[in-house]
């Protein structure tokens, strides 16, 4: 082989290092399958009833992956939704907020985390993140509080817990509520509890793309009693039975059809028991990834706050462009260009997506920023989160590790793609 072309960057006509592709990511195997033809064959496919009684609550499998959610995570309440929108829509929907309140959100996140406030009519605000966690930054959330704020959605971004602790006490001085999205972090520790379960409500994303998936789904966790059975009564038209329930507190209870299906319970309940083995597979892996990386001048691997534990759903790290003289998406093409899959500059800075930046949501005239239920003008401008936003432009690239079930050779071969470009900067400068 001529080892010039062999040395040669991919991107300036020599051979990809990377000569191969990965596995790709699934922890569905035969148990599921097992579980999914049991229900098939009881022909119950779903036993929810949108009337009161025993079956408003769903079917045995629904019941039973609540019940064994609730016991691993350590909380009094599991609900389970057909995905975690529907999840974060019925959490902000039970604290029951009034049309122009507030809703503190974050910038990187899945669109629905930040949206879920105006599906109620309530208005996000958008706090910047922290710079090495991606998460939430809580100087940033008080700065953001008015009169009208009246929850936060913390985002455990990436694969960790978002400073819950820290941003419980702020809501604790304004009397307002915290609503975890741990949609990428189920299984990670945040001191001597797992993600999701230090706010008020938890929510965790069953996903196909997520570590453990039903194709579709959602768990709720909440040790709040009444904040648990609002979540439920907008699960299945709540409004239908509030009165046989004897409820006099109709707040917000406006039913959905957020119901998990019987077979999607099934195979939640097997994936639940893998899902720390998984956890667990992912860090090791990705540590020996932040192993190989970690003496590249002008990368920074991701890391994990003081009493996190990383689940890695994805690969974050940060670039310094003007010690390396090479932009991150020219080392972004050089990577990709030596065959490494799934490297994305960036992440989303949803503040900045059509909807907030035209505000149009229900209907074309601006409903609800311009109407009188508001107090403020709430701007969603480039520059109110600077953090992200030079992240995203500049600095930040991703790994979606979450997609590929890789082993320890994948690991050394992808490190060994990096070396390779970083030999080279000279030739990209
Ligand atoms: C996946 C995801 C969601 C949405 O979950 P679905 O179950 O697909 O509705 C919300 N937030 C974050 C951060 C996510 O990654």
């Amino acid at each position: 082989m001529n080892t010039t072309t062999t040395h040669r960057l991919a991107v300036r006509g020599g051979e990809p290092l990377v000569g191969r592709s990965f596995a790709r990511y699934n922890p569905i195997g035969p148990e599921e399958t097992t579980a999914a033809h049991r229900v098939v064959e009881s022909g119950v496919l779903s036993r929810y009833l949108g009337s009161w009684g025993p079956d408003f609550y769903g079917g045995p499998e629904v019941k039973a992956f609540e019940r064994e959610w609730a016991a691993e995570f350590g909380m009094r309440h599991a609900i389970a939704t057909n995905s975690l929108t529907s999840g974060l829509i019925a959490a902000v929907g039970a604290l029951g907020l009034e049309p122009g309140d507030e809703v503190i959100v974050s910038p990187w996140t899945m669109c629905a985390s930040a949206t879920a406030p105006l599906q109620w009519n309530a208005i996000p605000v958008f706090a910047d993140i922290q710079r090495d966690t991606y998460c939430m930054d809580p100087r940033s959330v008080e700065a953001s509080i008015s009169s009208r704020t009246k929850a936060i959605i913390a985002v455990d971004i990436f694969g960790q817990s978002a400073d819950v602790p820290a941003l419980r006490e702020i809501a604790s001085r304004h009397g307002i509520t915290v609503i975890s999205d741990t949609a990428q972090a189920p299984g990670a520790r945040s001191g001597s509890r797992f993600a999701g379960t230090l706010a008020s409500i938890g929510g965790y994303s069953l996903n196909y793309h997520k570590h453990i998936h039903t194709g579709e789904g959602g768990m709720m966790v909440t040790d709040d009693d009444d904040l648990a059975e609002r979540m439920r009564l907008i699960r299945n038209h709540g409004e239908a039975v509030v009165g046989k329930q004897g409820r006099s507190d109709i707040r917000s209870i406006i039913g959905h059809n957020f119901r998990m299906g019987e077979i999607e319970a099934a195979i939640g309940r097997e994936q639940l028991k893998k899902l720390h083995p998984i956890v667990a597979r992912r860090e090791r892996i990705a540590r020996l990834l932040t192993e190989r990386l970690s003496g590249l001048p002008g990368l920074t691997p991701p890391v994990a706050a003081t009493g996190n534990t990383h689940a890695y759903y994805i690969y974050a790290m940060q670039l310094d462009p003007a010690a390396l003289r090479v932009s991150r998406d020219t080392i972004l093409k050089a990577l990709t260009a030596e065959g490494i899959p799934h490297l994305v500059g960036g992440y989303t800075n949803v503040h900045l997506l059509p909807i907030f930046q035209q505000k149009i949501a229900y209907g074309s005239s601006g409903f609800p920023w311009n109407s009188p239920y508001c107090s403020r003008e709430v701007s969603y401008e480039k520059g109110i989160c600077p953090v992200a936003e030079q992240l995203h432009d500049t600095s930040c690239m991703i790994f979606e590790i979450c997609q590929l079930e890789l082993n320890e050779e994948d690991v050394d071969l992808i490190a060994a793609a990096f070396h390779k470009v970083w030999a080279q900067l000279d030739q990209l400068q």
